[in-house]
């Protein structure tokens, strides 16, 4: 039977991992600090935000969150990235996405110092990350590497396939892999005979954003799994294509009319030696590893403005 990677112990480990961290660098005169900028009333986008500065709280980092209507402009925001960069309390910047399509969000996150770019999708930091160079990695990528390392199973010299090639998950996933000494491939839409290549995986990454994509003729047996997409579902008929006879998803549906699936569909997990469930997988790691780099960016601003703290 295939091993589930417990994405929320992994987590619950991390966030108390940084809890002492931030304690010993309280000790010494700093508080890590996080602004998070949340635009418009997306309500995904707001639990999300709501969820991130609750955990800051539960570490010990400070928070501001910063809410800003539909209406606001590229200019408004570079004026307040640009405040929050000169902020001595504020070691990272989060800007929650998406945002209105009035705003150009390119722009904005190269305004963010790369110091401060907790989310790590500045293109510095993702230079730095491609030069194998201390960076603040995206979260969710840096969360995948922290499940296989924390469960033990083996990067270097495996075989590691990553489906997409997004700057927030696929790429630096697979760069990160590299990193670990895995022989990595990187697919995406426009990969001929995908299943193919996945069948190759000894590392499976979904990062697709397409609800239960990858189905068991697409995985090796005994392949580690790693589901990083989320989607939720509503229609009966794609409940049932997923987890008809599965009671307790059964109640979860009723209850709230929706529930969530990966980017594999599930049916592929019993295939596989390993496996991050969804939900309870990679989604979890992401807010933990964000508390992570927050820490990382208060330690790196004040070893390289020579302040005590390292
Ligand atoms: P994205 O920017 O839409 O990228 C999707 C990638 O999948 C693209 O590279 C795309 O290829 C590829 N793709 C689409 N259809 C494909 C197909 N038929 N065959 C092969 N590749 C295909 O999405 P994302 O931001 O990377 O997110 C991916 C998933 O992860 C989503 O479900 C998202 O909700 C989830 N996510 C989860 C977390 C978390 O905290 N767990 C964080 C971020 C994202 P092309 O480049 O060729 O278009």
């Amino acid at each position: 039977m295939a091993r589930v990677l417990d994405g929320a112990a992994i987590a619950a480990t991390i966030k108390q991992e940084v809890a002492e961290e931030v304690r010993a660098l309280v000790e010494r005169g700093v508080r890590p600090g996080l602004a998070a900028v949340l635009v418009g009333n997306v309500a995904a986008s707001e639990i999300y935000v709501s969820n991130k500065v609750k955990v800051c709280g539960e570490v010990g980092i400070y928070s501001d969150l910063i809410k800003l209507p539909e209406t606001v402009t590229t200019a408004e925001l570079l004026e307040l990235v640009a405040s929050l960069n000169a902020r001595d309390e504020i070691d990272g910047i989060l800007i929650q996405l998406p945002l209105p399509k009035q705003v150009d969000a390119k722009t904005l996150l190269d305004a963010i110092l790369p110091g401060k770019d907790v989310d790590g999708l500045n293109p510095v930091n993702a230079g730095l990350l491609q030069a194998g160079r201390p960076a603040l990695a995206p979260c969710t990528p840096a969360g995948v590497i922290e499940i296989l390392k924390r469960s033990g199973i083996p990067m270097a010299g495996q075989h590691a396939v990553v489906v997409g090639r997004s700057d927030l998950v696929g790429k630096p996933a697979a760069m990160l892999l590299l990193h670990q000494n895995a022989t990595v491939t990187i697919c995406h839409s426009k990969t001929r005979d995908l299943g193919a290549i996945t069948r190759q995986a000894d590392i499976l990454v979904a990062a697709i954003g397409r609800a239960g994509f990858i189905t068991p003729e697409m995985v090796k047996p005994g392949a580690t799994v790693i589901d990083v997409g989320i989607n939720r579902i509503t229609d009966r008929a794609e409940f049932d294509r997923f987890f008809a006879g599965d009671a307790k998803r059964e109640a979860t549906f009723a209850k709230r009319g929706s529930t969530l699936v990966g980017d594999v569909h599930p049916k592929a997990f019993e295939l596989a030696g390993a496996y991050t469930p969804v939900p309870g997988g990679v989604g979890l790691l992401t807010v933990a590893m964000l508390m992570a780099n927050t820490v990382h960016a208060a330690k790196m601003r004040r070893a390289s403005s020579g302040g005590g703290a390292k």
